[in-house]
């Protein structure tokens, strides 16, 4: 099949300045993303239905929600899509407040692309507020937010604005961190459970 070419700086018509990505991840890597605002200005977009120009893209890291990433593997997986191109990272993207993705997913996407994974959390407008060390220690608070845990809840705070509740629990960790960044780690995240979140009304009353 003849493939047309694709003019991509049509593509990267919506930029964003709004984050660095927290990993050393370098602007000349091909970067697609297939959900979300866009991360950096070195990210392209393409949505579910651009799957022959993702692969004209050559995407050397994929970057998406779970569900996008999800569907994207299956496709690579079943032969459907060729995404042999991506041999740097994977990012998945979690908003705040929604379960960390699972081992499992994890698992997934690593028999896939044979590339590391790394989780985002992101915030209500899209911004990264935490991302998985890369030496496995937990989520680094980027830069413009801090934490603090309330009533066994993790938030997260940013200045000037409301905390944003997470759902989940967690340790903070503040010693430096074996992979050499000094930000604040949030450690053992896991979810609140509705148990826990009653003995802990039961506990405060
Ligand atoms: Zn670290």
């Amino acid at each position: 099949m003849k493939r047309l070419p694709v003019d991509f700086s049509r593509l990267r018509t919506q930029r964003s300045r709004r984050n660095e990505l927290p990993l050393n991840i370098k602007p000349n890597l091909r970067q697609a993303q297939l959900s979300g605002l866009p991360l950096s200005d070195a990210v392209v977009c393409f949505s579910s239905r651009q799957i022959v120009d993702l692969e004209c893209f050559r995407p050397q890291v994929l970057i998406g929600s779970v569900e996008d990433l999800q569907r994207t593997a299956e496709r690579a997986s079943l032969g459907i899509a060729d995404l042999s191109s991506v041999d740097y990272a994977v990012l998945a993207l979690s908003p705040v407040g929604e379960a960390p993705i699972s081992d499992k997913f994890r698992v997934f996407l690593w028999q896939t692309f044979g590339v590391p994974v790394f989780e985002l959390v992101t915030g209500p407008n899209g911004a990264v507020l935490a991302a998985d060390c890369e030496a496995h220690e937990g989520w680094h608070l980027q830069r413009n937010a801090s934490a603090a845990i309330f009533d066994g809840e993790l938030q997260i705070l940013q200045k000037g604005q409301q905390p944003i509740r997470t759902r989940l629990t967690c340790e903070i960790e503040t010693k430096p961190c074996p992979c050499g960044r000094d930000t604040p780690r949030i450690a053992n995240v896991q979810l609140r459970s509705r148990a826990n979140s009653l003995n802990m009304l039961a506990a405060s009353a």
